[in-house]
């Protein structure tokens, strides 16, 4: 078939893909689970039954990692560590979660380990996550990874500040200071594309981390009327950007980005950026007026997403990359073109139900592959 993608064209793109267990509807109601996975063969096909039924669809998709279950700790192993140890190393990277609502997103990214941070902020919010002790997601695990990169090399001194903006509507809105009106892109030499005015913490702690993030959920959680609704209906981006210089010359204090760049310090300075990316579910928009202006800039933010990667993969030697087509991939610009380091986890759910939406995710997978 054309649309297998068993050759891998980008080595700087990780595509992962995890069928998560039925959850209590799916059990109630008895749906069929139509996905196998061959993890030794990073394989993810419809079974036999459904394949001559959706024959004119593709029914096999190869990965470099297929995954069913609830192991976040193997998941962030296999897909995602490489990119977050990337960004310290100096290079920019993105991790995003893909997939339609409820497939699992948020379970990959967000599950956080301390409860005790939750309660810190917001009650309600604890009740309206299904946290688990024992299956950290991508955000804790990155947040872990850093700071282990950090204690174990010696040579270099690291400034780490974070930030947390959600784009709903196309319009850009600050989760850790969402009083801030009128935040732009803005490009420049040294820092490429960015947001300002945008709030960013100096973190030096994993907890301090946490607690941001905790910070901008609650945010977001108290300025929607629909919490779950509008969650799935917006993306969100927790960026932290990674400064290092060599231990022995003077480090850059500054919270602030210089345009003048290294030369201020007199020290060679490296700088990275690295998003984690809880995306809008991937499901076609309903049929409701209401709806239907938010859907169309979910699908527009996503089909930008996937033809930016894609062509990004396919000719590295020019041609237009769309960036400009949505404000997420604007963001994003340096974070997934040249030498950054990409992992796409894309999350889909075992019901017979969901098969279209499932194999439309598996298409966007194969795609940025
Ligand atoms: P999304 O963010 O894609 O809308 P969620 O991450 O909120 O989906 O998942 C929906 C529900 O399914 C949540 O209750 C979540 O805890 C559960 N869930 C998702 N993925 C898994 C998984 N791999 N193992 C166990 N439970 C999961
Ligand atoms: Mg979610």
């Amino acid at each position: 078939s054309p649309a297998t993608n068993q050759s891998s064209t980008r080595q700087n793109v990780k595509v992962v893909v995890r069928v998560r267990p039925s959850n209590a509807v799916e059990m109630t109601r008895g749906d069929t689970e139509v996905w196998e996975v061959k993890n030794d063969l990073r394989r993810v096909g419809l079974q036999a039954d459904y394949c001559e039924r959706h024959r004119k669809q593709m029914a096999e998709y190869f990965f470099d990692e297929a995954f069913t279950g609830s192991d976040n700790k193997i998941l962030f192993e296999k897909g995602v560590r490489d990119t977050i140890r990337s960004t310290m190393e100096g290079y920019n990277g993105t991790v995003f979660a893909y997939g339609q609502t409820s497939s699992g997103k948020t379970f990959v990214s967000h599950n956080f380990h301390n409860i005790v941070i939750f309660r810190l902020f917001v009650n309600t919010y604890v009740k309206s996550l299904n946290c688990t002790n024992s299956q950290p997601g991508v955000i804790p695990q990155a947040v872990d990874c850093v700071f282990d990169y950090i204690k174990e090399c010696q040579e270099k001194e690291f400034l780490l500040r974070v930030s947390y903006m959600e784009i709903y509507n196309e319009t850009v809105r600050d989760l850790l200071s969402p009083e801030t009106e009128d935040l732009r892109i803005h490009e420049d030499k040294r820092r490429g594309v960015y947001v300002s005015p945008l709030k960013e913490v100096v973190v030096s702690t994993p907890r301090q981390v946490l607690k941001e993030i905790m910070k901008g959920e609650a945010n977001r959680h108290m300025s929607a009327t629909d919490w779950n609704e509008r969650s799935s209906r917006s993306h969100t981006i927790f960026q932290m950007v990674i400064e290092s210089t060599a231990k022995n010359s003077s480090p850059s204090t500054s919270h602030r980005y210089h345009p003048a760049g290294p030369k201020m310090s007199g020290a060679s300075v490296s700088l990275s950026v690295l998003n984690l990316i809880d995306l809008a579910g991937s499901e076609k928009a309903t049929t409701s007026i209401d709806r239907r202006k938010e859907g169309a800039y979910i699908n527009k933010s996503l089909l930008t997403l996937g033809t930016v990667i894609s062509k990004l993969t396919e000719n590295s030697s020019g041609g237009h990359i769309p960036f400009r087509d949505s404000k997420l991939t604007r963001i994003l610009q340096n974070s997934l073109s040249g030498n950054a380091r990409v992992s796409v986890i894309c999350t889909i759910s075992p019901s017979v139900i969901n098969i279209e939406e499932s194999q439309n995710t598996l298409k966007f997978a194969a795609r940025v592959k």
